[in-house]
């Protein structure tokens, strides 16, 4: 029998202090509050995040890199670049927002197909490149998981999908050459960090496991659903991973301050369930690991529906919006990704 849903935080992420911020403490504080109203809370297993080690951030981090996190939060805090802030507490947070995302994807292995899970803690990860913190990001807490489930847990294949509204450059970069992690990522474009256009698709033995699906300012539902269901969902039928990972960030919203996309609560739901409605299909498990979001209430409730969908049985068909028609930027990428993909498009 599958365990229940999981559900990791850890209260070092109110310790990072970034002051006047968007990725801000309030963040993780709503996200606790809007679960623990919930009714659905009594059913998961609340989890308090390990530390990651060094040798799990180092698969993907240059040991430099983690020391010069480590001595910034040392000295009482630093700006690692324009955008991103540590302070004294910053160090601890993001150790256990990457230990969290791996003991995530133990946790989904141990449970095996039907197991379900969230890694909720700041700082958020998928800008963070192997050598440089950026965009909030201090440690790529979705790019560690999936090389641990690699690396130590005997994992052949992974799927990332990323749907946060900003290219994540940091993951697309750290799998840019991998056949073993299959990074899928939906963007608005042009948006910060500017990187993430659909000609860049991986190098090497690694050319056509990174899938990048720009979108236009004011794209919605129709665009962020059709792309999941049309594209990421046939692709994994291709591909057989044996984990599904979201890089589950929350900007593309309509309320959010920082992006230009339309998707609403209910786009949000649709998405995930067609993730859960995959995940059952391979039978695998499936795990979400927060990145932005920054409308508080939106993000509150945004994860709260998600846990409640991924907790729910995996039928997507009674699910409102999933049946939208198929929209041209999907039809698109399927002929882009043709070459790669053989059979992406009888595997809808
Ligand atoms: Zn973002």
């Amino acid at each position: 029998m599958t365990a229940a849903p999981v559900f990791l935080s850890h209260e070092s992420s109110l310790h990072h202090d970034t002051g006047q911020h968007p990725e801000r403490i309030r963040r993780i504080e709503v996200i606790l509050e809007s679960l623990a109203g919930a009714p659905e809370t009594s059913v998961y297993d609340r989890i308090d995040s390990p530390a990651a080690r060094f040798s799990d951030l180092e698969r993907v981090h240059s040991a430099s890199h983690v020391e010069r996190v480590a001595a910034a939060a040392e000295a009482g805090g630093a700006q690692l670049d324009p955008d991103t802030v540590v302070s004294a507490g910053s160090f601890v947070a993001a150790l256990h927002a990457a230990g969290g995302a791996v003991e995530l994807v133990r946790r989904l292995l141990a449970g095996g197909s039907g197991q379900v899970g969230f890694s909720a803690h700041r700082p958020p990860g998928h800008h963070a490149t192997a050598d440089r913190a950026m965009g909030f990001c201090l440690f790529n807490n979705v790019a560690v998981a999936a090389r641990h489930a690699t690396a130590a847990l005997g994992v052949e294949r992974v799927l990332i999908l990323d749907w946060d509204v900003h290219h994540g450059n940091g993951t697309n970069d750290m799998f840019w050459e991998s056949d073993d992690v299959l990074f899928a990522s939906i963007h608005q474009l042009p948006l910060y960090p500017g990187s993430g256009r659909a000609s860049e698709l991986g190098r090497g033995q690694g050319r056509g496991y990174t899938v990048n699906l720009p979108v236009p300012p004011r794209s919605g539902d129709d665009v962020f659903i059709s792309l999941v269901r049309d594209v990421v969902m046939p692709l994994a039928r291709c591909f057989m991973p044996q984990l599904l990972l979201i890089s589950a960030g929350y900007d593309a919203h309509a309320d959010d301050p920082l992006a230009q996309c339309l998707v609403t609560d209910d786009g949000f739901i649709a998405m995930t369930a067609l993730m859960r409605g995959l995940a059952a299909e391979l039978e695998v498990p499936v795990g979400c690991v927060l990145e932005g979001g920054y409308d508080v209430d939106m993000l509150g409730r945004c994860v709260t529906h998600t846990m409640a969908t991924l907790a729910a049985a995996p039928d997507c068909a009674t699910v409102a919006g999933t049946d939208i028609p198929t929209h041209e930027l999907a039809v698109l990428a399927r002929e882009r990704l043709l070459p790669f993909w053989p059979r992406i498009s009888s595997a809808t």
